[in-house]
């Protein structure tokens, strides 16, 4: 919804990774397992994937990265790169959810076909994993003056209009 309001590409890195997978490409071998068990890519491997759709699509107007980074050698790693590539982050939205809300979103959406989701075990390891490793980010990101906060407990259709009037995008 947001790369349709904004005009700029969508690149989600969970989904970069699930098409290597789908594609048997050789990175797709060596993730499959990480995300098969809901443990993080390792970072080498999953910055490769998005670098590549990061370039590209700056080309295009711009990108929202969606998924990346999650841990903060990731984010310090992501700047290194982007920073002499003229490639910076505006903003970083944190779409706050309870974690019984995610527990109740992913259940739901497993009849969509992933398997990560399919499995209450798999999703309370990547609960885990994002409590231990990717919240740390926020206090980063906040430092650096460019987080917003978003209440994301509501519907995508109210939780695209509150991104959008914090972004101060006019509809
Ligand atoms: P997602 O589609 O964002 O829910 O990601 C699905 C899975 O892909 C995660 O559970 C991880 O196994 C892997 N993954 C996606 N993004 C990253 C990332 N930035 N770092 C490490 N692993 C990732």
């Amino acid at each position: 919804m947001l790369s349709r309001h904004l005009g700029i590409v969508h690149v989600s890195s969970g989904e970069l990774l699930r098409n290597h997978i789908r594609d048997r490409t050789q990175l797709g071998v060596l993730v499959e397992g990480y995300v098969g068990r809901g443990e993080l890519v390792p970072d080498d491997l999953v910055i490769r994937v998005v670098w590549e759709a990061v370039t590209a699509a700056v080309d295009h107007g711009g990108f929202i990265l969606d998924g990346f980074p999650r841990t903060l050698e990731q984010a310090k790693r992501a700047y290194e790169l982007a920073k002499p590539a003229g490639i910076t982050a505006d903003y970083v939205l944190h779409l706050a959810v309870p974690d019984d809300a995610v527990r109740e979103r992913l259940a739901a959406r497993a009849v969509e076909g992933r398997a990560d989701d399919a499995s209450a075990d798999v999703i309370e390891r990547r609960i885990e994993l994002y409590h231990r490793d990717t919240r740390p980010l926020l206090e980063f990101y906040r430092d650096r003056g460019i987080l917003l906060d978003i209440e994301a407990a509501h519907p995508p259709e109210e939780v695209t209009s509150a991104i959008l009037d914090a972004l101060g995008v006019r509809r």
